[in-house]
This record gives structure tokens, sequence and C-alpha cells, in this order.
């Protein structure tokens, strides 16, 4: 089958994610650059790219489903959570008190 570059995950944990996405919508993908840590050595882990291939004929639509995912992941970014000084617990930005102590 062709397959073509979809996105450039950050590290495994995301091209996992990502490929789990996918599966979810049933497309099928594959990761290159999973094993590239061996034999580089002390580079961790974590900072190897892997990108993250799908069927030309779900090209499109797997675009569709990363567009969604970053933007899911940049309004996580960008909510303000707060910790209570009571209890220590996160609260969403919207809440005014503590929905664990409600101090
Ligand atoms: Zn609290």
């Amino acid at each position: 089958m062709d397959y073509r570059l979809l996105y450039k995950a950050a590290n495994n944990y995301e091209a996992y994610f990502i490929q789990g996405l996918l599966k979810n919508n049933l497309i099928k993908s594959q990761l290159l650059g999973e094993n590239l840590s061996i034999g580089i050595g002390e580079l961790p882990i974590d900072v190897i790219q892997v990108d993250i291939l799908v069927p030309k004929n779900k090209l499109n639509e797997s675009i569709k489903i990363i567009s969604d995912y970053e933007k899911n992941l940049k309004y996580k970014e960008n909510k303000i959570e707060w910790i209570c000084k009571n209890c220590k617990e996160i609260n969403p930005e919207n809440f005014g008190i503590c929905w664990n102590c409600n101090k």
C-alpha cells in the first residue's frame, strides 16, 4: 500500500497516542523511527521524532483527526487552573470556589 507522511510526533508516547486515535477511526498507520535510539547512545528515547505514516487514500481523513487533536492540545495548554490553598486540589479556571472543600 502507498503510505504518506502524516505527522512528526515529538516522541514515542505521542506517536502511540496518535496511532491509537487513528485506529479508533479505523485507519491503519505505520510508525517510522521508533527504534532509532538504538545505536545513538546517550540520547534519551523521548527526544526521538517519530514519523507517522498513513495510507494515501486515508490521508485527508487523517489530517482532520490530527488537526482536531492539535486543537485539543492547544486548548489544554491555554487552560488556566488554580490550586486550592486549603486542600491542594486543582480547580478549573472558571471555578470560583474549590470543588473539593468549598473554600
Ligand atoms: Zn479545596
